[in-house]
């Protein structure tokens, strides 16, 4: 069998161009959804990714507004800074670039962030809320992975579905979010004893583990839904999954490749949470 590539990148083009509708339709209402990004220090990928971000919001008509500082910054003005844009009426999502420097405390920003202006989905109020169901702001690069099943009418209702990795921003909440769609979920991680037993009984396998093709045909079933959320550079040094795109899409049903498979969906869905916030905004006006 060779498997179907879920195109990412059409699908991510699809959604950005829906989402620039709302925000027309929003600002002739007198709204402009709003990004507030902040970067701390100068680490490389960190201002690629920030970038990527302001460059999306200015295609899609929002308005984005880069806030750069020192790597000695102190985690108070860290704080002051995000209090304030908690309070600022143009600014309708706030996002930390992580990682930050190791003298501020990750855990004590992201809890700063108001949660009405959480675009990254990682507050634990919106944790609570997306783990009972509520409304929330989901995190992007999860959101993106259902978003991609959704479009390539896969469905996941009764399906068993293998996560590999559980890290707070991916493979936690993406096994969460297979749960609220009825999937029967399995996590694995480094200490998991038998990858393979577990991985070959999934109908869907997402991997988030950070290490150059370490998913093998070996260790999936035929026809498997297979979601490949690694970014990594190989020996080579080119981009490539935590899937072994040539021997997996042999024998996979559905396929995401790197690049052009999971990666446009993230920004594409921190524009669409930032949407979200805007019009909720309106709401409570
Ligand atoms: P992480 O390092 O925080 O977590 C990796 C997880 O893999 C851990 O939970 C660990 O238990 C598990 N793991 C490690 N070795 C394992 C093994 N031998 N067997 C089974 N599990 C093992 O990573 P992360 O932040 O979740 O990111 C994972 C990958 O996804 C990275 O390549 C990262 O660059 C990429 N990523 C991509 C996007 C995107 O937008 N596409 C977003 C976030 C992360």
């Amino acid at each position: 069998m060779t498997a179907q590539i879920i195109n990412g990148k059409e699908i991510a083009a699809k959604k950005r161009l829906e989402i620039a509708e709302e925000v027309e339709k929003l600002k002739s209402q007198g709204i402009t959804p709003g990004l507030a990004v902040i970067l701390v220090g100068n680490n490389h990928a960190s201002q690629t990714y920030v970038k990527n971000k302001e460059k999306a919001c200015k295609e899609l008509g929002m308005y984005s507004l880069l806030i750069e500082m020192l790597e000695e910054v102190s985690e108070g003005e860290l704080l002051a800074k995000i209090e304030e844009l908690n309070e600022a009426t143009e600014i309708h999502g706030i996002l930390v670039q992580l990682p930050l420097p190791k003298h501020i405390d990750e855990k004590k920003v992201i809890e700063s962030i108001s949660p009405l202006k959480d675009v990254d989905g990682f507050h634990p109020i919106n944790i609570g809320r997306m783990m009972t169901g509520q409304n929330a702001f989901l995190p992007c690069t999860p959101y993106g992975i259902m978003v991609l099943l959704e479009e390539s009418d896969i469905s996941i209702s009764g399906k068993h579905v293998v996560v590999v990795g559980r890290s707070n921003i991916v493979g936690k909440p993406v096994g969460q979010l297979f749960l609220n769609q009825h999937a029967t979920v399995t996590y694995c991680h480094s200490r998991t004893k038998d990858l393979k037993f577990h991985t070959n009984q999934a109908d869907i396998i997402v991997a988030a583990v950070g290490i150059p093709n370490f998913i093998k045909a070996e260790h999936i079933k035929d026809g498997a839904v297979v979601i490949d959320v690694g970014i990594n550079r190989n020996e080579a040094g080119k981009l490539c999954g935590d899937v072994d795109f040539d021997e997996v899409s042999e024998k996979a049903g559905y396929i995401t490749p790197v690049p052009k498979g999971v990666g446009p969906m993230t920004i594409t869905m921190l524009m669409y949470n930032t949407l979200k916030s805007a019009a909720e905004s309106l709401n409570r006006k």
